[in-house]
């Protein structure tokens, strides 16, 4: 399974807008932090993007990423799902090529036409309900097939597969009950090296025990870490230390990191322990 991160900062992105911070004005591309998301791809080929965040077109086109077969969301905080018009671009990749002549509701000039194909996107009821509200347009009412607006099956399952990798959902809190996801490559789950199992909380201010049980041991924690002081929604340094501390992943990456610290700053804070801070770009392969 390799694992990108698209994005690793706070909903409003480091730089911030408008801030000559050091942070905001840092010459190392490590300190520049777009929203966060990411990019799985299993080892027999299906790949596919955890939440759609505003960058999501910009950091598909510097990574090269071109195939995506289905989209799993954390949560419907703009931050997270506001590029998800560009789900339209793998439509059409995805689509299939529908010969067409003069007179054919598809005709438009062009003796075919490329068709989307539905892709299914993975999240909470919830969240699928508010997805339908903040994009109207995606409903199957209407709208024409893939051409303008993103052709979507939600699913709300807790559990599947994609390819060969199983997901399944984690039950959080963010001031409303939130998730992540764990991603398991089938068949590897026991080998002692590479990454076999990523658990992916970007958004959360607490972990019930049960969940905190569903992630002991993985390969990887993925967490979110705010800053260093206390958050009502999002985890603190101290929180996030702890949590890993009882996960026991063999290594974790913290996300959703705002502009009080440099990455080098992070790292400092975080010598001598299983963790570094992520940053945009940064790619794990097993
Ligand atoms: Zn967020
Ligand atoms: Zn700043
Ligand atoms: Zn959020």
């Amino acid at each position: 399974m390799k694992f990108r991160f698209l994005g690793t900062g706070t909903s409003v992105g480091v730089p911030q807008i408008g801030c000559t911070c050091r942070v905001c004005t840092s010459a190392d591309p490590r300190d520049r932090r777009r929203r966060c998301g990411a990019y799985v791809t299993s080892a027999g080929g299906p790949s596919f993007l955890v939440d759609t965040p505003p960058e999501m077109r910009l950091a598909c086109i510097e990574y090269g990423i071109s195939k995506v077969d289905a989209v799993v969301l954390t949560h419907a905080h703009m931050d997270h799902i506001a590029g998800f018009d560009d789900v339209r671009r793998f439509n059409t990749i995805n689509g299939t090529r529908v010969p067409c002549k003069p007179g054919d509701p598809l005709y438009r000039g062009l003796p075919y036409r490329i068709v989307g194909k539905p892709m299914t996107c993975y999240a909470m009821e919830r969240t699928v309900e508010q997805m339908h509200t903040i994009f109207p347009y995606i409903s199957a009412k209407g709208g024409e097939n893939g051409l303008f607006r993103p052709m979507i099956e939600f699913s709300s399952a807790d559990a599947f597969s994609i390819g060969s990798v199983s997901v399944e959902r984690l039950k959080v809190e963010h001031s409303f009950p939130c998730c992540g996801y764990v991603f398991r490559e089938e068949g590897k789950a026991k080998r002692e090296e590479g990454v076999a199992s990523i658990a992916y909380i970007s958004d959360c201010h607490e972990i019930p025990d049960e969940t905190i049980e569903k992630m002991l041991g993985v390969d990887v924690m993925v967490l979110n870490c705010l800053r260093e002081r206390p958050h009502p929604t999002h985890l603190s340094l101290e929180n996030a230390l702890a949590y890993i501390a009882r996960i026991a992943p063999k290594k974790a990456y913290l996300v959703h990191m705002c502009h009080d610290l440099t990455h080098e700053e992070w790292l400092a804070r975080l010598a001598g322990t299983n963790v570094e801070p992520a940053y945009d770009g940064l790619e794990l392969k097993g």
